[in-house]
């Protein structure tokens, strides 16, 4: 395929992916934004194998990393539970990560690359490789960290080293440091050892960054390395020459940054300080003492026959769904109790948070999923100011996200999150298994309320008794 042809399909390419992510901005469109990617990606990969820079001696080496790479990421995606989706995500912008590096080492000492290359334009090439290995290394080492933290290997309390922002500065300064030495260098030999260091401190730098992240603060994080995988995408093309990659990268490093700032506007928080580290304790078990004064009081537990009761009664009735819901895969029993509901005449909706669950529009896919309609699945800010005026708001699997200490509470690690204000329905009704407290680990008043009630258990087998009790 000649060069002119090449860019043809470039241009392609780089339009689908734009439709691409127009499309997947609403559940409605997200299966023809999928397809626009995959067309868009599949075009990329033809022309950039049939062009001029790849020789026919390297085609058996392309088809068979192709064959391996499709083989590992069908089998991941057949295989991955709609709860480890987030951990696998994390787990391929480490793969974008360390790609990027290696091929930033790759190019440093191909002889023919460096040979091309004179004068001023050997230092922005010089500057290309260590930028694009020093963001792919902390990429790669900083999504190992938050796939352990997501999968529960890690634990997600921060850790917080003393003077550890002095620590971050240091790094930076030895960073700029070894990154002078390294475009002084005249040979490649010399040069290795200045990128070398660079790289060591580019993945401490990417574990400290992860580590020292509250459970609260993950979704910013997973956002965040998804615009960092995005920005060594670009690098890699800047490496390469390859405009496609650059703009790509771009693509996903700037959408990756809106979405964070969304997360962070979400909780309420500033980014830096969420670089910053250390809010939320993290972990799934009551918080610490000492922290965040603990609720007190009663819970009233229900039964199931109670639950569909209190539904049968309703008018208005609000489901939150969050983390739990997709563990126990309630979502086609929760569509099965809303139809039953509407038919009956009450006005079921849905709350989403936007950090429900464990990604991003994790609740609005399984919700997608189970064909529950698009026009009662609304935004927080879309129904908070409802809950007043209804009778009974369902929480299912949700913890952090209808937490009350993040208002009441200004010593809570979450005060200032928005939350859905559930507790002002007339009744709440929390399923669960038990008292344990949610990712951020901080305990929950709402448990204790006057008119909130515990229907404890797995969140799809007593959904399963609801709606038995419903249509008894
Ligand atoms: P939480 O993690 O706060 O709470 C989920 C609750 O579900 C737990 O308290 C658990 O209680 C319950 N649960 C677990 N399994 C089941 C089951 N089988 N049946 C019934 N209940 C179950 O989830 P939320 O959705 O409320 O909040 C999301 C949290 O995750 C926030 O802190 C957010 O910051 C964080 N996060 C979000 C990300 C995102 O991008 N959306 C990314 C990373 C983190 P029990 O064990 O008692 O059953």
């Amino acid at each position: 395929m000649s060069a002119s042809l090449v860019t043809v399909a470039y241009i392609g390419a780089i339009i689908l992916f734009i439709l691409s992510l127009g499309g997947l901005s609403h559940p409605e469109t997200s299966r023809r934004g999928n397809l626009y990617g995959i067309a868009g990606m599949a075009i990329a990969v033809l022309a950039t194998v049939s062009g001029p820079q790849v020789s026919s001696q390297g085609y058996a080496w392309i088809i068979g990393a192709m064959v391996i790479g499709a083989s590992i990421g069908l089998y991941a995606a057949r295989t991955v539970k709609m709860t480890q989706m987030p951990e696998l995500v994390a787990l391929m912008h480490s793969l974008v990560g360390l790609a990027a590096a290696l091929v930033g080492f790759a190019t440093y000492i191909d002889p023919a690359a460096s040979a091309s290359y004179q004068g001023a334009e050997k230092v922005i090439h010089d500057v290309e490789i260590y930028v694009g290995i020093l963001i792919g290394l902390v990429t790669f080492s900083g999504s190992v960290i938050a796939f352990g933290k997501l999968s529960g290997k890690i634990g997600g309390k921060p850790l917080l080293l003393p003077a550890r922002h002095w620590l971050n500065l240091a790094g930076l300064l030895i960073v700029i440091w070894f990154g002078a030495k390294f475009i002084q260098a005249d040979s490649v030999g010399a040069g290795m050892t200045p990128l070398i260091v660079m790289s060591v401190i580019a993945l401490l730098f990417g574990i400290h960054m992860v580590m020292a992240i509250g459970g609260a603060d993950m979704p910013v994080v997973v956002s965040m390395l998804n615009s960092y995988s995005g920005w060594a995408a670009a690098a890699t093309g800047f490496m390469l020459s390859n405009d496609l990659l650059i703009v790509t990268g771009a693509l996903v490093g700037s959408s990756g940054a809106i979405l964070s700032y969304i997360m962070c506007k979400a909780m309420n928080r500033h980014f830096v300080s969420v670089i910053a580290g250390g809010f939320g304790t993290g972990g799934g078990a009551p918080a610490a003492a000492g922290g965040a004064a603990q609720p007190a009081g009663e819970v009233i537990p229900v039964s199931a026959a109670e639950t569909a009761e209190l539904l049968r009664d309703a008018k208005n009735v609000i489901i939150v769904p969050g983390y739990g819901m997709a563990v126990a895969q309630a979502q086609h029993t929760v569509q099965e109790i809303t139809r039953h509901l509407r038919d009956k005449g009450v006005n079921v909706r849905f709350g989403i948070h936007p950090v429900a669950g464990r990604m991003p529009g994790h609740m609005n896919v399984l919700l997608a999923e189970a064909k529950v309609p698009y026009d009662i699945v609304l935004e927080m800010d879309e129904l908070n100011e409802d809950f007043p005026d209804t009778d009974v708001a369902m929480v299912i699997g949700a913890n952090d996200i209808v937490n009350p200490a993040a208002q009441e509470d200004p010593a809570s690690p979450i005060a200032g999150m928005p939350v859905l204000e559930v507790w002002k329905a007339k009744t709440s009704i929390v399923m669960k298994r038990s008292m344990a407290s949610g990712y951020a680990g901080v305990d929950n008043p709402l448990f204790y309320k006057e008119n909130n009630r515990m229907l404890f258990g797995d969140a799809k087998k007593m959904l399963d008794e609801v709606l038995v009790a419903l249509k008894a």
